[in-house]
């Protein structure tokens, strides 16, 4: 799936004492099938960008096309459900993502809420804690009694369970070793290289630029630059 953002701006809290203008004019066009690393500074409006492609943000004026689906000012989110499952969104913070009493739970929501049986998403349960390095015997612990790094997991596991075209990952190899953050990194390009596309928000251009195609710089709520990585 495609993505294009079309002069979009996004303002937070619009209107009060305490309105922020985080997306300023922003232009963007991501390819079908690529890996994408979305860099900038912090506050520069990485996860805020990001937002708006599940429409978990609607923008203040603008649009964003994600293949037939149209984001704009006027969209009700309910109506933007469809685009949950199309495009999956790893959080920053990943206990954004962990509220079930047990992991199974957490990991069967998506799939359910999408219509598959318990059966259903009890095996894609599976196979996914294993794509992310951990065994079954996860299943039925807590999701809060978790490290950093087993949490962020978790939370990459729920996201794939959902089977999403374009995979977004904010600072997926935050709390993890460097062992491990390969290993995820990993994944994300073998899952890339079966035709989804992958945005990978990082503070971290090096640890992530062998993996990506294209590299988008952010900088103050604009997009300053947007290359290929091999005119870098
Ligand atoms: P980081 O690298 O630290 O994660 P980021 O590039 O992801 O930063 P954003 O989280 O998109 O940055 O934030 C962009 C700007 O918008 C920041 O200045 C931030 O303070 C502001 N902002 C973010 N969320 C909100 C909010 N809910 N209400 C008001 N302002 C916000
Ligand atoms: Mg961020």
């Amino acid at each position: 799936m495609s993505i294009t953002f079309k002069e979009v701006e996004h303002i937070y809290s619009e209107n009060t004492p305490f309105s922020y203008h985080a997306l300023k004019g922003v232009n963007l066009d991501i390819k079908q099938g690529s890996m994408t690393a979305l860099i900038g500074h912090t506050g520069s409006g990485k996860s805020t960008l990001i937002q708006h492609i599940n429409a978990l943000l609607l923008p203040t004026a603008g649009e964003i096309h994600i293949d037939d689906f149209l984001i704009s000012v006027t969209d009700k989110p309910e109506t933007l459900k469809p685009l949950r499952k199309k495009a999956g969104l790893v959080f920053q913070f990943p206990e954004y993502q962990l509220f079930e009493e047990t992991i199974q739970k957490d990991i069967i929501f998506g799939p359910k809420n999408f219509g598959a049986t318990e059966e259903e998403a009890l095996a894609v349960a599976k196979k996914v804690l294993k794509l992310v390095g951990l065994d079954e015997s996860y299943l039925e612990r807590s999701p809060f009694d978790l490290s950093g790094g087993q949490k962020r997991r978790i939370a990459i596991a729920g996201i794939l369970a959902m089977d999403p075209d374009i995979l977004i990952l904010d600072e997926p190899t935050a709390g993890l070793d460097p062992q491990g953050a390969k290993e995820m990194l990993n994944l994300f390009k073998k899952i890339n290289e079966q035709g989804k596309t992958v945005i990978l928000v990082s503070h971290d251009m090096n640890q992530v630029l062998e993996y990506c195609d294209d590299v988008v710089v952010m900088n103050k709520g604009r997009v300053e630059r947007h290359v290929s990585v091999d005119e870098l």
